[in-house]
């Protein structure tokens, strides 16, 4: 749906959450100094993560905050009372089986806002589960408990993993399907959610009891409550469509630009006809494109959608002369590249084969832009410019760029 947009950032979440873990594998006086917050910490998660939920309409993000937080609580108790052996293992092989396949059932959901009856029926799952955990317990002592917390080490660069063999298989099925989740929306949630999965379950390989897992189970709310953060600004700066910052984003940096620049509105030829010929779902694909193409510029620019098929590219701090050999660059990368009609099932990404038989019927598309430059301070009257230079790149023929 959205391949323009890159994984790195909706990764950042979950890699400054990796290398906050290691900071505390390395750094015992840091442990220490955190230590006596980790409870202040997962409480302060969960009350943000309930407001970000209702000022968002979003309720994923306290679920997973919530599920998180139980794991958190159950892991605090065990590690307090050692004494309990048996319902230690339980609790500890129920929370490693449980965890993970919560986190990938709220993935695999719809975000529906939180008083709703969808948004609310997952919190009820995450609030059952320990529950069910303590009926299991009561209930099967024997019989059950110990089919769940057989257990097999493995090791990795040395460091023994021990994890009920249930556990393993629930922590492989949910990665994966938090990594598809991810690949398919490409959201700063989804990368936070594979982020906590790994801190949790590098915690509960540590085996019951590991003074490490309430820590890195903090730690991976708070990744979550990043995510949920960053994905609000996702919604509100980037184009769904093309993954390109939207209009907002590019009134709030043209506000903060000082000194000259030069923007450019780049418009798609005949645009109308694509749809029309094709139809919108084409349509879209070829927006994709081009706007994929437009994020490559160099020379500094920026890529905008705009609004419709209109583009703009941004230049902070280049002369019209610095900037303008980039934007002919992108309207040439463009015209150069067929779009290739691979019909209804167009797959999302270029096959690496080409289908033998007969050649794939393609469609070239191109673009006209329109460049201005403002010595600062300007920038409505500089779109202005862009738009009447743009306006006479389609006069003069289409597929150029004019100042
Ligand atoms: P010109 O070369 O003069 O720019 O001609 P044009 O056909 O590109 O321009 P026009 O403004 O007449 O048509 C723009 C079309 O863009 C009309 C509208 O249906 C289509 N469009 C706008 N937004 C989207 C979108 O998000 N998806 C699709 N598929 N089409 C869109
Ligand atoms: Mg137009
Ligand atoms: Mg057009």
């Amino acid at each position: 749906m959205v391949s323009g947009r890159r994984l790195l950032p909706a990764l950042a979440p979950a890699l400054a959450g990796g290398v906050a873990a290691a900071a505390l594998a390395v750094a015992p006086e840091a442990r220490d100094t955190v230590q006596p917050w980790l409870a202040a910490i997962v409480l302060g998660a969960a009350a943000v993560a309930l407001v970000l939920a209702l000022a968002l309409r979003r309720s994923r993000g306290l679920w997973v905050v919530l599920a998180l937080a139980l794991a958190f609580d159950a892991a605090r108790r065990w590690s307090l009372r050692p004494s309990d052996v048996g319902l230690d293992a339980f609790a500890w092989a129920a929370t490693a089986l449980a965890l993970p396949l919560l986190l990938a059932v709220l993935v695999l959901g719809r975000d529906r806002p939180l008083p709703s009856g969808g948004g609310l029926g997952c919190g009820v799952l995450v609030a059952a589960a320990p529950l069910l955990g303590g009926f299991i317990w009561l209930s099967y002592q024997e019989r059950i408990i110990a089919a769940i917390v057989h257990e097999q080490t493995i090791e990795l660069a040395g460091i023994p993993l021990r994890l009920p063999v249930a556990a393993w298989v629930a922590i492989g099925a949910a990665s994966l399907v938090v990594l598809v989740r991810l690949l398919q929306r490409r959201t700063a949630f989804e990368g936070s959610v594979l982020g906590a999965l790994g801190l949790a379950s590098a915690g509960l390989a540590g085996g019951p009891g590991s003074g490490w897992l309430p820590m890195l189970l903090a730690l991976a709310a708070v990744v979550v409550l990043v995510g949920m953060a960053r994905s609000a600004f996702e919604l509100a700066f980037l184009d769904p469509l093309t993954g390109l910052p939207g209009r907002r984003a590019l009134e709030e940096d043209l506000r903060g630009l000082d000194g000259q620049f030069v923007a450019a509105m780049v418009d798609i030829d005949h645009f109308k006809v694509v749809n029309d010929t094709h139809g919108h779902e084409v349509g879209d694909q070829v927006l994709r494109m081009v706007a994929g193409k437009l994020a490559l510029v160099g020379g500094g620019g920026r890529a905008y959608r705009y609004g419709g098929e209109e583009f703009t590219l941004l230049f902070p701090g280049r002369t019209l002369g610095e900037a303008k050999p980039h934007v002919e660059a992108v309207r040439e990368a463009i015209a150069a590249s067929p779009f290739v009609l691979r019909g209804e099932n167009r797959p999302r990404r270029k096959p690496s084969k080409v289908p033998a038989g007969k050649p794939q019927p393609t469609l070239t598309v191109t673009v006209s832009g329109g460049v201005a430059h403002s010595r600062g301070g300007e920038p409505d009257a500089t779109l202005k410019a862009a738009d009447a230079a743009l306006y006479r790149a389609k006069q003069r023929g289409r597929n150029r760029v004019e100042t």
